[in-house]
């Protein structure tokens, strides 16, 4: 066996790299986070050729000071958080400091951005080296694009699916953080076409009228209910309204767009023996909780957490989805598809 030796920095920003940033559709999720952290009231997104050419990710938020760039590039380096206490109280989506310095390690990465009306700045990032930084006018906020995304590394590259499949979870994960954030304006475009645009005015049902349709929407409920831990919102379609799988269910915790079977059981139980077999409700659904219950920091994605009541918030949500159902009937002709 050969020596023990460290790694080079740019061989553990690729290995680093490859927890965070799966696929053209991580790339986005991360982008964003990051934009609706800077406090962005409006955030474009543009790819070309399934994000493989290029992601493009546009805000108006707090942009990032010149001196700060090569930071923001380093991995751990993060203004999100400071001290072990915070990272049990943690009210941003990032925190890690991992995204930017991965997504350069297995990209081209151009930064231009401003913190103030007055001067910008323009970096380029390629491999996790920096080949650049000038003076640029910029307006306030950043705008971020990643090209050739794993070009450096083949392996990945073929593990990707299908360009179709790769573009739907771009729109997937730009849906889930618009119907997470209808406070924001995100507009999506591919290769120039306007997938969607949100207007940004706090109207969730007109959100989920853009994304899954107005005749939908319109006949949604509203959810509402409260516990000295939790706050839930949101609005859930009539039990004959359904899909044939759980992925219209949308659970957001803090913002935080996330993934939990537990929860998801716990939202199809309010609707009893309303469903038919097999069938799954369309819902958006906001949980706002202390964040010293939730650990975020389970998994690099930040989709999975843990939660210190769980139970609590699940007999909560069943109750919730079943008082606010109790008004409809159930009718056997629907809006199924
Ligand atoms: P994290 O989000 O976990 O802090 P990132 O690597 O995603 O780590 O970003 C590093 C830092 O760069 C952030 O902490 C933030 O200060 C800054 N940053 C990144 N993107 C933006 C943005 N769109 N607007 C303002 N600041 C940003
Ligand atoms: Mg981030």
């Amino acid at each position: 066996m050969s020596k023990i030796h460290e790694l080079s920095p740019e061989l553990t920003n690729q290995i680093a790299a490859g927890e965070v940033i799966e696929r053209p559709a991580s790339v986005v999720k991360e982008l964003c986070e990051n934009s609706l952290d800077a406090g962005s009231t409006r955030i474009r997104i543009d790819f070309i050729d399934a994000g493989l050419k290029q992601v493009t990710v546009q805000d108006n938020g707090s942009g990032i000071a010149k001196d700060q760039i090569d930071l923001a590039f380093t991995r751990h380096a993060t203004s999100k958080i400071a001290t072990e206490r915070d990272l049990f109280n943690i009210s941003t989506l990032g925190f890690r400091g991992e995204a930017l310095a991965s997504i350069a390690a297995v990209s081209h990465v151009e930064v231009v951005t401003s913190s103030d009306n007055l001067g910008g700045v323009r970096a380029v990032f390629s491999g996790s080296e920096k080949k650049l930084q000038e003076d640029a006018a910029s307006p306030k906020g950043t705008k971020i694009s990643v090209s050739d995304l794993f070009f450096n590394t083949p392996a990945r590259l073929k593990y990707l699916r299908s360009e179709r499949t790769e573009i739907l979870k771009i729109v997937d994960i730009v849906n889930r953080l618009a119907l997470g954030h209808p406070d924001v304006a995100f507009t999506l475009t591919n290769n120039g076409k306007v997938l969607l645009k949100t207007n940004g005015r706090n109207d969730l049902r007109q959100d989920i009228a853009n994304i899954y349709g107005r005749q939908l929407a319109e006949k949604m409920d509203v959810l509402k209910n409260s516990s000295p831990d939790f706050k839930i919102t949101g609005l859930i379609s009539d039990p004959n309204t359904t899909r044939s799988n759980r992925n219209f269910i949308s659970l957001l915790l803090n913002g935080r767009y996330i993934k939990n079977y537990r929860l998801t059981q716990a939202i199809i139980a309010g609707y009893g023996s309303k469903l038919r077999p097999r069938r799954y409700p369309i819902a958006v659904v906001k949980i706002e909780l202390d964040p010293l219950l939730v650990d975020v920091n389970v998994h690099p994605t930040k989709q999975e957490v843990r939660l210190s009541k769980e139970q609590e918030l699940e007999r909560l949500l069943t109750t919730s989805i079943s008082e606010a159902l109790e008004k409809t009937p159930q009718i056997e002709s629907g809006l199924d598809n």
